[in-house]
């Protein structure tokens, strides 16, 4: 896969790190001058991702969230978002619209809809007691020649 740029990093799993995280997919999306609406569907898409991995992956841990994006050709965006948390039992069940496993705290159970809302392609990866990995990818608009 032919990669035009590249960014990783990785921070602790507190919540502090989540404008952290917006404020770098933002930063990694200025020269492909994204459009307001793209900026803000893909700043809300890694900070569902990123808060999950904080507040359920880590739910009673510490540990590290990591955060790779990669522009590849003709402008798709891909984003990784990995944990070494708690891992997903039932997948299926944790991304339908309305699942929460933490109820009490009014959480919506909105986050993966919003994630494959805002997205082209979502993959999820989990293993009890290793953590989780989501695979997002993102076309970005066509810029044109006269543009
Ligand atoms: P909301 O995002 O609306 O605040 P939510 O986080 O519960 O609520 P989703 O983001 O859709 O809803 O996630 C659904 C469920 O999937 C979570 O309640 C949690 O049980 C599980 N989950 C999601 N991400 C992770 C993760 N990284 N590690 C462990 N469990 C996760
Ligand atoms: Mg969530």
């Amino acid at each position: 896969m032919k990669v035009i740029n590249e960014f990783k990093c990785t921070f602790p799993a507190v919540s502090a790190n989540e404008a952290l995280a917006r404020s770098a997919l933002s930063a990694f999306l200025i020269p492909a001058d994204p459009t307001a609406q793209e900026l803000a569907d893909l700043r809300t898409v890694i900070s569902e991702a990123v808060t999950n991995a904080i507040v359920h992956g880590y739910r009673n841990a510490t540990g590290n969230v990591s955060v790779c994006l990669r522009m590849l050709p003709d402008r798709m965006l891909y984003i990784k978002i990995s944990d070494k948390g708690c891992g997903i039992p039932d997948i299926p069940q944790a991304m339908q619209p309305l699942y929460t496993s933490a109820p009490e705290e009014e959480r919506a159970g909105l986050g993966f809809a919003i994630m494959q809302e805002f997205t082209d392609d979502l993959r999820v990866r989990s293993t009890p007691d290793h953590g989780t990995t989501l695979i997002m990818r993102r076309q970005l608009r066509q810029i044109h020649a006269e543009e």
